[in-house]
């Protein structure tokens, strides 16, 4: 056991770390003893399955996944830390799923971490912090420590600040008093997996990234298949579907963070327009920037598609001149289904 160089006892050391994620922003925290075997089966049958779709990074090293002592041999505890998101979403056409609002969470969080981890050093830990950085099973690891339940839409589901949460995970040399899991109170509802436009919630706690509309409109690098393009509907920039009728999620209380609030953007139409250099000014510091401006505007024309009026065809028609053939294309099928819409509409 590290022997902490301050005379707390373990109990007194992590009531005192709560105490100081508290401080940093950080509304739920807990502990998993390490070494730890996490249960790995479902994540492996899910990679078998090609539910991870393109995130082939996610099928490196999936055996090391389960035993996060791998990555740092010393640490005995995983201090686990989540921070509530909800923001509101601004009255715009086209939806942003509500972790990406505002700034990039990983940067906020990265720095949070780090002055903890300081706080931790002082107290003769040695620590390593993650933010979606490591090989880590942060689902697994979160439940493990208390943190929530995972939901059936697989997303960690805690009692009082439900689903809205950005995880943080600290590798620490520390010993620290180890949470339970908590039980999983999904009971027989089934909302999430009823709501989900794109049934990518294939069976309870089986998410099918390669239907989802948050891999299709965020990680998918090349033209969205046809079969989801209508079921997109409004979803510009990931989905939160399953999360907003989660019963538990109702009680969401505003993110006190106030770098994640939603920032405007240009209409739709204005940013068809748009070269690389505006896209990158505007989005520079947020979760969209790395979407590219081709995947941007592939969303765009899809979202107008599926909403868009008669006002919008100039800009599309433009944009079917695209010199990227993905945009174009999806600009195309966008001017079509306007129009089918239109004729339907004026159809006696
Ligand atoms: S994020 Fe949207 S598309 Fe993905 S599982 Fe949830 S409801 Fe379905
Ligand atoms: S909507 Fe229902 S089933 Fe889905 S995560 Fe929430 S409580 Fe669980």
């Amino acid at each position: 056991m590290s022997a902490p160089s301050s005379s707390l006892s373990p109990s007194e050391l992590k009531s005192q770390l709560i105490d100081q994620a508290r401080e940093l922003g950080f509304e739920s925290v807990g502990v998993v003893a390490v070494p730890v075997e996490l249960r790995q089966d479902y994540f492996m049958r899910w990679l078998e399955k090609g539910m991870h779709a393109e995130m082939r990074w996610m099928a490196n090293n999936p055996e090391r996944r389960a035993y996060p002592q791998q990555l740092m041999p010393e640490a005995r505890s995983i201090i686990v830390c989540g921070l509530n998101y909800y923001q509101p979403e601004l009255e715009r056409r086209g939806r942003i799923a509500k972790y990406a609002l505002g700034k990039d969470y990983h940067k906020i969080i990265y720095k949070k971490l780090k002055r903890l981890c300081a706080w931790l050093r002082d107290q003769g830990g040695q620590n390593r912090p993650y933010v979606d950085t490591g090989p880590l099973l942060e689902k697994p690891i979160a439940e493990q420590a208390g943190i929530g339940w995972q939901g059936k839409n697989t997303v960690i589901l805690n009692p009082t600040e439900g689903q809205w949460l950005f995880l943080g995970n600290i590798l620490t040399t520390l010993e620290l008093p180890a949470d339970q899991p908590p039980a999983n109170r999904c009971g027989s509802c089934t909302r999430c997996i009823d709501v989900c436009p794109t049934q990518a919630i294939v069976a309870p706690y089986e998410l099918d990234a390669r239907k989802c509309i948050s891999y299709l409109t965020i990680e998918h690098p090349g033209p969205i298949p046809m079969e989801f393009r209508e079921a997109i509907g409004d979803h510009l920039f990931g989905c939160d579907d399953c999360l907003d009728v989660c019963p538990w999620n109702r009680w969401a209380g505003e993110s006190r963070e106030t770098k994640l609030a939603a920032r405007p953007y240009p209409d739709l139409r204005e940013m068809l327009d748009w070269e690389d250099e505006h896209f990158h000014t505007t989005f520079e510091g947020t979760p969209i920037r790395r979407l590219k401006l081709p995947r941007w505007l592939r969303n765009i024309c899809v979202v107008l598609g599926n909403t868009g009026t008669l006002e919008d065809l100039p800009a599309l028609q433009k944009t079917a001149q695209h010199a990227d053939p993905m945009v174009a294309e999806h600009a195309e099928w966008a001017i079509t289904r306007i129009q089918q819409r239109l004729s339907h509409e004026n159809s006696p």
